[in-house]
Parts: structure tokens; C-alpha cells; sequence
């Protein structure tokens, strides 16, 4: 890494010899000033690939054409669209296609996993998270422990930074599963904490939290389409994610479930039923007594919403075309290149809080600022720069392996050393 050089024909001659560099012309820029922005936000919103309104105006001539009778006679049936996703999306995240679906949004699927992997018994009630996890989290967390009749502040072990530090110790959340032991239900943490980009390791969690008997689950926002995962070979019991961050599927839309699957294939295991999770064979013999069908497909309630699922379609395409062991090759020098440039600053005071180990971390880089953060902020917006502003002082910045050059990061070098 210590080869980089901060000039723009240097980042030019990196964009020449990178086979991941066409994949940028699938995708809509917003525009600044005549010419593309230079987007930093992958890690809030994905951008659009430009095959979407194509795939949409398909599917709209679809219901126009076909009525109902789409459900058998779309060119993607409608009747077993969510189907079309879980070949895709078990190479993103590591799993066995039966034990991902791509249903409702994080929030939900975090309560609804919820529902099946936390249910306190004999003393056994805590749950163990990262602090300053993101907001909804923290709300669902509050809400399934008081829905059980127990005290968040008992509940809940929330494992913060040291003193000083702005990232958590690897060894402080193993401890603090050890020492909960069994009073300890469920360990749920990010994949990669949305503030400051760290990846804690899912493997060695998941393990911890076993050795004590309690699930693991993870929220994969931040993680999927970022970091290559291994849900499968890692025994995690759980996880969700949503499709608009790097998944490039747009506002809102549809989120994705792994359930491991020694409890999607166990009909007794517990989970809230609907419909589309009843098994295929007695689904429209419209009985009492729900069979579930097997694998996390039998966590879906309600029938695919198939318009909000075109984007996600298009995106895994790409994805499934570039290769998450590609994209990850790319994102440790995209990102390595960005790290290397602002350490060069010494016009700015800020710190860089995301770890600078590249096994903890996906492609964001945190900044914090010691003063001026929003000026800056606001500075580089005036530029075309899109980045992401998180108070109180933290810019945040996600060089996309799908679509971002080297060229993008050595701009925002330039921009920035010009304040
Ligand atoms: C983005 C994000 C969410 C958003 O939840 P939605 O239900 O999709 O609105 C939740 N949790 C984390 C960790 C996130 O990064």
C-alpha cells in the first residue's frame, strides 16, 4: 500500500488496469455542474442501475397485459418471484439457498426474527449488542425485552468503546458474552457498525455466543454487498439486511433473512405465519393448521411485492457478474487509496475512527472532526462531492467497489486539501 501516489494520473492508471471499472457505466450518476457527482454514499443509499426502468416497464406491461393471470404468465412469474433472489443472494452472504428470502424491510425482519430466537426462559433473557448501534435497532432491542416484562437497562448489555477509543475491543465482547453465560439469550450485533465502519469478526462471536448457549444473530445492513460473509460455515443462527444501501435496490426497498437451516427445516421451530410461508403443495387449499414450508422462506407472510423487488433484481445481476471476492479485492485498495490520501492532509484536523486494520473494516472511512466538520461538510457538497454528515462531527465516506474509481477518491483528496 505504501506504493500509492497522490496524483491524479497515478489514480487515472489504477482506473486503466481495473477489470471492475466497467461496472460504473451500469449505474445512474446524479449530476453536478455537467459531470458526474463524486458519490461517497453507497453505505447510506446505492445508486440506480440503469437497467431498472427497463425491468420495470417489463413488469408494468406485464400486469397491463395479463391481469391476474401474471401470477403464472409474467415473464417472472408472480406467483414464485422471491424465488428469483435466493440463489443470488446466498452467494452474497455465504449461505445454503434454502436459508436466505428476500422479504419485507430490516426493521421488520429484525422484530419477526425476534419473535423466533428470542424467547426468554429459566433466567435466560439477556441480550448482548454493540453500543451505539443504530437507532432502530436499539428501538427493537428496548421494545422485545419490555415485551416480555423485563427492564432494558437489566436486559440489555450494551458493549461500548473503551475510554478514549472509538472502537470496541474485539476481546471486551467476547468476555462480556463469557461472563453473561446463561443468563444470556441472544447476541445481536452489526455486521459493521454504520458509524465508524467497524466489522467485528462473525465468526469468532458466533462461536462465543454458542459456547454459552445463546443464538447469534447479526444485522447485516452495513455488511452485505460490502464484506464477503460465510453465514453458512460460521453457524450463525440469524440475520437481516436491506437491499438500498450497497445493494443498489432502492429507497425502501425489500430487505433479506438467513435463518440457519437447522430451524427453517424444523417444522416446530417457532415463527409468525402468513400464507406465502405455508408450504407450496396446501398454500391455496386455503386450510386451517399452518405447515410451514421449508428453509427461511417459511418466515414470509404475504406475498412478494413484486415492484418493489425489480431493482433488487437488476442489482444482483451485477453483483452476481462482478464477484464478491473481486469486489472485496477492489475494496481494499479503493478504500486502502483513500486512507492513504487523507492521511496526507494536514490543512484539516480530524481523525480517522474507522479501524485501519483492512480485516475490520468494508470500504467506509469515518472521519472525525476536531472543529469545522460541517463547514467542511458543506464545502464539499458545494464541490460535488456526496458524502454523508452524522453529528456531531463525523463525515462519512464509502468508495463503492461496484462503481466508484480511483479517480472519484483522489478528486475528494483534491477537494479537501484545497480548503
Ligand atoms: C440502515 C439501517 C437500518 C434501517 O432500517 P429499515 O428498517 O430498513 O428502515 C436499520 N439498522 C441498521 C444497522 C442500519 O444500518
Amino acid at each position: 500500500m505504501s506504493s500509492f501516489e497522490a496524483s491524479l494520473e497515478y489514480a487515472q492508471g489504477l482506473d486503466q488496469t481495473d477489470i471492475l471499472f466497467p461496472f460504473r457505466e451500469r449505474f445512474h450518476f446524479p449530476q453536478h455542474e455537467g459531470r458526474d457527482v463524486y458519490y461517497f454514499c453507497g453505505n447510506s443509499l446505492g445508486l440506480q442501475p440503469k437497467m431498472v426502468s427497463y425491468l420495470m416497464q417489463k413488469e408494468l406491461e406485464d400486469w397491463a397485459k395479463h391481469g391476474v393471470e401474471g401470477h403464472f404468465n409474467a415473464a417472472m412469474p408472480w406467483l414464485s418471484y422471491h424465488k428469483f433472489f435466493a440463489e443470488r443472494l446466498a452467494k452474497i452472504v455465504g449461505a445454503v439457498k434454502d436459508e436466505v428470502v428476500a422479504m419485507n424491510t430490516l426493521t421488520v425482519n429484525l422484530h419477526l426474527l425476534l419473535l423466533s430466537f428470542y424467547r426468554p426462559q429459566n433466567g435466560r433473557y439477556k441480550i448482548l449488542m454493540e453500543a451505539g448501534a443504530f437507532p432502530s435497532d436499539q428501538y427493537a432491542m428496548e421494545t422485545q425485552v419490555r415485551m416480555h416484562g423485563f427492564d432494558p437497562y437489566d436486559a440489555i448489555i450494551e458493549i461500548a468503546p473503551r475510554e478514549g477509543a472509538h472502537t470496541i475491543e474485539e476481546s471486551d465482547i467476547l468476555d462480556a458474552i463469557a461472563h453473561a453465560g446463561d443468563s444470556l439469550a441472544v447476541v445481536i450485533m452489526g455486521g459493521v457498525n454504520y458509524y465508524t465502519g467497524q466489522y467485528f469478526d462473525i465468526n469468532k462471536i458466533t462461536a462465543a455466543a454458542h459456547a454459552v448457549g445463546a443464538y447469534a444473530g447479526f444485522d447485516l445492513a452495513h455488511a452485505v454487498g460490502n464484506i464477503p460473509l460465510h453465514l453458512h460455515d460460521w453457524h450463525v443462527d440469524f440475520a437481516c439486511w436491506c437491499s438500498y444501501k450497497y445493494l443498489n435496490s432502492g429507497p425502501g426497498g425489500v430487505g433479506g433473512v438467513y435463518v440457519h437451516e437447522k430451524y427453517g427445516n424444523d417444522p416446530y421451530f417457532f415463527r409468525l405465519a402468513g400464507w406465502w410461508g405455508n408450504e407450496e403443495k396446501t398454500r391455496f387449499k386455503m386450510q386451517k393448521g399452518f405447515i410451514p414450508q421449508k428453509g427461511a422462506a417459511s418466515w414470509q407472510m404475504s406475498n412478494a411485492p413484486v415492484f418493489n423487488m425489480v431493482a433488487h433484481n437488476a442489482s444482483l445481476d451485477i453483483f452476481d457478474k462482478a464477484g464478491m471476492k473481486e469486489l472485496q479485492e477492489k475494496s481494499r485498495r479503493l478504500t486502502g487509496y483513500l486512507e492513504f490520501l487523507l492521511k496526507k492532509l494536514t490543512n484539516l484536523s480530524f481523525e480517522i475512527i474507522t479501524p485501519s486494520d483492512p480485516e475490520q473494516r468494508g470500504c467506509q472511512l469515518s472521519m472525525l472532526f476536531a472543529d469545522r466538520g460541517r463547514e467542511i461538510f458543506d464545502t464539499l457538497t458545494a464541490n460535488g462531492v456526496i458524502a454523508d454528515w452524522r453529528e456531531p462531527n463525523v463525515i462519512r465516506v464509502a468508495p463503492v467497489p461496484l462503481y466508484n474509481t480511483f479517480e472519484d477518491v483522489y478528486m475528494l483528496y483534491e477537494i479537501m486539501s484545497s480548503i
